[in-house]
């Protein structure tokens, strides 16, 4: 890494932990449909005391608490926490791929680090609501869109055709299934998915998210966490491919190509 990369990365690891801790109170609030989500101090949910600042901080909080609120001692869920250090990673690793040296390439950093906050806040809605919420995933689309007209990779065609792929794989199967193997809120993310990867890395990407959810569910079924046709969410396997493509497309492709020469 080069010195000012080095400087920049403690910084982005901060910034990815605050923005997890943002996601943890955001994630319920949404759901709730509270007024000012982007206001007010943080409660409890369970006996609504207002936290105060040391009961904030990021990990640490969790860990000197002892995972309980510091007033009623319920216990708070080991969510929170992940979501906070995998934010965190998703940034630096973010970070680490899509650097910056000068003030001109901040833009493209800041758009993959909004692009990761709108998935990653997509992955624990869904673990935890088995739903999509539109709210953040919308504006994120449009972004997308709006980014594929001024860079080349990829270019506004294979953006565009990217989410038409994205959209009518999850379209078709809601039409077969009337709705009962994927979701309508599967087709947004298949839109960001292809805006986001251009229409070749779209594939890749859906054929990793459906190996990733294969595998996840017979473990879940064989741990008997989970019974032949009860619902597992979709989304969690469909942001996992889409990153996995995102920082590792190009050598897949290579790999599945070589298997055949
Ligand atoms: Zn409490």
């Amino acid at each position: 890494m080069t010195e000012i990369k080095t400087l920049i990365f403690p910084l982005v690891l901060a910034i990815g932990i605050s923005f997890g801790s943002f996601l943890t109170m955001l994630i319920p609030r949404i759901y709730e449909k509270e007024s000012g989500i982007f206001l007010g101090r943080s409660h409890c949910r369970f006996c609504k005391k207002t936290l105060r600042a040391r009961d904030l901080i990021p990990i640490a909080s969790y860990l000197i608490n002892r995972g309980k609120c510091a007033f009623c001692k319920e216990k708070i869920s080991t969510l929170y926490p992940t979501i906070e250090i995998s934010t965190a990673i998703m940034f630096a690793l973010i970070y680490t791929k899509f650097p910056f040296e000068n003030i001109s390439g901040i833009p493209l950093t800041a758009f993959y680090l909004t692009i990761s906050f709108a998935l990653i806040f997509t992955f624990f809605y869904d673990i935890k609501y088995l739903e999509i919420s539109d709210i953040i995933l919308l504006p994120a689309i449009a972004l997308g869109l709006i980014k594929s007209f001024v860079t080349d990779s990829p270019s506004f065609e294979s953006a565009l055709i990217g989410g038409l792929i994205g959209i009518s794989f999850f379209l078709i199967q809601i039409l077969l299934s009337k709705g009962k193997w994927v979701g309508a809120g599967d087709i947004r993310i298949g839109a960001l998915m292809g805006i986001l990867l251009g229409w070749q890395m779209t594939l890749t990407a859906l054929v990793i998210s459906y190996v990733i959810g294969s595998i996840v569910s017979i473990g879940l079924l064989a741990a008997k966490q989970k019974e032949i046709g009860g619902k597992i969410a979709l989304g969690p396997f469909l942001v996992s491919g889409t990153f996995i493509t995102l920082f590792f497309g190009e050598n897949i492709i290579n790999w599945y190509l070589n298997l055949f020469l």
